[in-house]
């Protein structure tokens, strides 16, 4: 499906935009078992709307992903997408299901079989807001960035468990990390609450990582950022996010924000900017230095320039994510009234009315004789 003719992900999945974590997970559960590949072998339709459902589902199931997806709709979780930049990948590429379906089909089909202890577990995904300037965004930047992540504990060595003492297998489960239980007409099999899937618990915790197992730590990292983004962008960093257990490691997902800039504003690619000039520059003609992303460039400004005229600067605008081209710069001209006059300025100004009459200004003349028609 193109990118453009995304449907609603709550409407796919046919819940209220304010449905809890359980509604929406309910609600997946029922899609995905109607339109399961393995229930409708060679429908296409089937598969599409399989694929819709999952990708709904891997947003909002996620509570940030589903915040940036309220806010920004799917340019908040898709990116500007059709980027593929060094690093980078679409958020589409790679998408992390496994988690998912290990949840929702280990569940339902008793399975075990995405996500049973002997496959390990896969690292969490993390989402890191990055904000850069205005000509950041443009031009693109390398940017370095501080990552957290948990390093397995030195102490125990990963085991959780105080040196000396040893891990149990857990109770709960008897080791196996996955407990059954009768649900109509499935036999469900759930990850094991007490072990967390481990299969083993800790009686006398290790005191550095609290029998966890690993501690917090943190690494630098070098963000490439492609010119032409914007924000609501994500790039996507492969295995950096966090460790996995026996399983990959999640996905760095760098979020962009640029920041607002005090004269340009953005629009696409284009760059606009409102260029504020006075009455008498307007009326005789002048010569203007307009900044823009390139530096200043000189332009001519007719005699008798309206407020509001447009002018572009081709080619001065932001370049495209893709890499064709750049956008335009579009130079706004605002004609100021005078403020602050000294009696000696009004008068020359009543002077000035005196000798013009209405002749000078055809726009006010044209607009009185419409509202006299108008009024007759
Ligand atoms: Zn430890
Ligand atoms: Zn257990």
């Amino acid at each position: 499906m193109a990118n453009g003719e995304k449907r609603d992900y709550y409407e796919i999945l046919g819940v209220h935009r304010n449905a809890s974590e359980t509604e929406i997970k309910k609600a997946f559960r029922k899609v995905a078992i109607q339109y399961h590949p393995d229930k409708n072998p060679g429908d296409k339709g089937a598969e599409e709307k399989f694929k819709e459902a999952t990708e709904a589902y891997e947003v909002l199931s996620d509570p940030q992903k589903r915040a940036q997806y309220d806010q920004f709709g799917h340019a908040g979780v898709n990116g500007a997408g059709g980027f593929s930049g060094a690093g980078f990948g679409g958020f589409g590429a790679g998408t992390p299901f496994g988690d998912i379906f290990g949840d929702i089909f280990g569940d339902i089909f008793g399975g075990g079989t995405s996500r049973g202890r002997s496959q390990g577990r896969r690292g969490d995904d993390l989402l890191y807001n990055l904000e850069i300037s205005f000509e950041e965004a443009a031009f693109g930047c390398e940017k370095k960035i501080e990552v957290p992540f948990a390093k397995r504990c030195g102490t125990c060595n990963g085991s959780g468990a105080k040196p000396g003492t040893d891990q149990k297998v857990c109770p709960s489960c008897r080791g196996a990390g996955q407990v059954r239980y009768q649900q109509g007409f499935f036999s469900v099999s759930k990850t094991c609450g007490q072990c967390n899937g481990e299969g083993k618990v800790v009686d006398d915790p290790c005191p550095d990582c609290r029998g966890k197992g690993t501690t917090r730590d943190s690494k630098t990292l070098s963000v490439k950022v492609p010119g032409g983004v914007e924000t609501g962008s994500r790039l996507k960093l492969t295995g950096e996010g966090g460790q996995g257990k026996g399983g990959p490691n999640g996905d760095l997902y760098v979020a962009i924000s640029v920041r607002e800039h005090p004269i340009f504003q953005r629009e696409d690619t284009n760059v606009i900017c409102e260029i504020p000039i006075s009455f008498i520059q307007a009326s005789l003609g002048c010569e203007l230095e307009v900044p823009t992303l390139d530096g200043k460039v000189s332009m001519k400004i007719p005699d008798a320039t309206q407020s509001g005229k447009m002018y572009r600067l081709k080619g001065k605008g932001i370049p495209s994510l893709q890499g064709y081209g750049r956008g335009d710069q579009l130079v706004v001209i605002r004609v100021e009234t005078p403020t602050n006059l000294n009696k000696k300025q009004k008068e020359l100004l009543e002077e000035f009315a005196k000798i013009s009459g209405e002749e000078i200004h055809p726009m006010k003349k044209g607009f009185l004789d419409k509202v006299m028609d108008f009024l007759s």
